[in-house]
């Protein structure tokens, strides 16, 4: 349990011999800490921000095997994904849903129907599940009538899953510690350290709690891996490397679901460029993604939608929509994230692959690139580069699940319904008894219209290593997205429960608050200079041009 106390003892524990530090917090972190743990390592986890706060809380959040990678050829990539969909789907139930998708096809798409058709056919056989269909031009209009209907030649539903990334993250890492490993937010790796031959054998580490400016610590160990997503030229240039990645932003717009009645996720090419856009259902909102766009540098503090994406995507919807005439008027949010490819200088970032990497330079093992839905694969393909120099040879288990049984008996008792318990026993894992016995009066009800209940609130902020007001309301609950303006309105009432619990006080309250509030209105919502550059007349001619 991240209580009070939790980030100083493992502070105070840095200096304990090591078998290997991984360094990022995200779903590739995560995935190393784990399947270390599980073969007997002693594994560190720093995190310079907080947990899952790179790209792992900013992907799209589906689980799947990534049919636009069929299309470039990546089977490996595919075949991997879908395989671990399945496994994820089968434990890791309440945190990861069948998500099933419906691709209407058009007369003027470059890609005609009967390739998508001979795709699916290969995907389903992939995964040892026979799950798509061929709708006639009838069917999906009836399903789905507020579907564009200009050119419609029918549709193909297909399954793959959604999750939320961030509780992923974090149910990965809290069963990864419950195991043996440890891990610590807030922890920043300044520089690595070298032995005498040049070769990186530590890592220097500045604190970023706020209460221990001056905090710093240097730990050694035979095996430091990177695992910092973007940032990861970063470290490697500490080393003498050159930089090899590329960095492409993917932006999200989030609609409430009352604008768009989807039970379903919609798949279409977009209108100007053809590239496949997705509008699907999540946490009770509807997320329409992504873009892929050079992002130069990292950008800081937190990537952010730009004027042209936000057009981008609302011209993709309102294609695909015609009847509902969605404006930006009712995003209810926004969010990005930066992908790490290997830059390979092709003119369409879109065409640059996708597929993770290892790369070992003087002692640094660098694993970057991949999905969400493929970090055991990166886990073990990363240990498994390393294995000579792991102590005993290990070896990896694929067959295992890949998330913990979680202890559904001990919640049969609780007052909730069975889809509810459910949701609380996929994103706590062997912790949800203890948010349910955290609970007080009135906390297992939801707040406003999402499916967070209040009781998280109190429980996350008593246990889940929130060190700032953001970490609680975009990662651990993900309020930031969901609720209408990032759930400021309901900051009176969350501060009841959350400020006993996280020990601030008024000042410290009031900072975090402006903070948040900031960051809210720079990467979770339109660009500041909305709404005097984006007009909606400029939207909608151009989506009918
Ligand atoms: P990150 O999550 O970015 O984690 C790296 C961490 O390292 C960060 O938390 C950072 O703070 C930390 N760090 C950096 N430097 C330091 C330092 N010096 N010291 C300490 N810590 C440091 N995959 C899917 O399977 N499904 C999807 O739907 C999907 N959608 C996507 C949509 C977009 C727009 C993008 C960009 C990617 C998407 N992906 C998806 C891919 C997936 O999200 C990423 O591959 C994955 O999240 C990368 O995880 P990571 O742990 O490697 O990096």
């Amino acid at each position: 349990m991240w209580n009070a106390t939790w980030r100083q003892s493992v502070w105070d524990e840095l200096k304990r011999p090591w078998d290997l530090i991984i360094i990022g917090g995200g779903i590739t972190g995560a995935g190393l800490l784990r399947e270390a743990t599980r073969i007997g390592l002693r594994a560190l986890l720093v995190e310079g921000n907080d947990f899952t706060s790179g790209t792992s809380s900013r992907s799209s959040k589906l689980v799947h095997g990534g049919l636009r990678y069929l299309k470039n050829g990546q089977i490996r990539l595919t075949y991997e994904s879908v395989r671990e969909r399945e496994n994820l789907l089968r434990t890791g139930r309440g945190l990861i849903y069948p998500l099933g998708f419906v691709m209407p096809s058009y007369s003027n798409d470059k890609i005609p129907g009967w390739v998508f058709h001979a795709g699916l056919i290969i995907y389903d056989l992939l995964a040892l599940k026979w799950g798509h269909q061929r709708y006639g031009t009838k069917d999906v209009l009836d399903r789905w009538p507020f579907l564009r209907s200009e050119g419609l030649l029918g549709g193909y539903r297909y399954f793959d899953a959604h999750t939320d990334d961030a509780r992923l993250v974090l149910r990965v890492i809290q069963e990864a510690v419950n195991d043996g490993g440890s891990a610590i937010n807030y922890a920043w790796v300044e520089d690595l350290l070298r032995s005498k031959s040049g070769q990186v054998c530590g890592i220097a580490l500045r604190d970023q709690d706020p209460r221990y400016p001056n905090q710093r610590v240097e730990v050694e160990a035979p095996i430091v891996i990177n695992a910092t997503g973007a940032w990861a030229d970063e470290l490697r240039i500490l080393t003498g490397g050159n930089r090899r990645l590329r960095l492409l932003r993917g932006s999200h717009l989030v609609f409430p679901a009352k604008k768009v009645p989807l039970s379903r996720a919609v798949s279409f090419y977009h209108p100007h460029d053809q590239r496949p856009v997705f509008i699907y259902p999540w946490e009770g909102t509807i997320i329409v993604g992504t873009t892929d766009v050079d992002q130069g540098s990292i950008p800081k503090p937190e990537p952010s939608i730009s004027t042209t994406e936000a057009e981008y995507l609302m011209i993709a919807a309102r294609y695909a929509f015609p009847p509902l005439e969605l404006n930006l008027d009712d995003v209810l949010s926004t969010f990005s994230g930066i992908r790490a490819v290997v830059d390979t200088g092709k003119a369409d970032p879109s065409k640059e692959s996708r597929e993770h990497v290892i790369w070992q330079e003087n002692g640094l093992v660098t694993v970057t690139g991949g999905k969400l839905t493929t970090f055991r694969v990166m886990a073990h393909d990363t240990l498994r580069a390393i294995r000579h120099l792991l102590p005993g040879h290990p070896r990896l288990n694929r067959k295992l699940r890949m998330l913990d049984k979680p202890p559904v008996e001990a919640m049969l008792d609780i007052e909730l319904d069975a889809p509810e318990r459910l949701r609380l026993l996929g994103r706590y894992g062997a912790n949800a008894p203890r948010v349910a016995e955290a609970v007080k009066r009135g906390e297992l009800t939801c707040i406003g219209e999402t499916n967070s209940l209040w009781a998280e609130l109190r429980w996350a902020a008593r246990a889940e290593a929130v060190l700032h007001l953001d970490d609680l309301l975009l990662r651990r609950l993900r309020l930031g997205i969901i609720a209408p303006q990032g759930g400021i309105p309901w900051l009176d009432k969350i501060r009841e429960i959350v400020q006993p619990e996280l020990g601030w006080d008024d000042p410290r309250w009031q900072q975090e608050m402006d903070s948040y509030i900031q960051l809210w209105h720079r990467s979770y919502y339109l660009p500041l200079d909305y709404p005097q550059s984006i007009k909606k007349q400029s939207v909608s001619q151009e989506s009918t041009s």
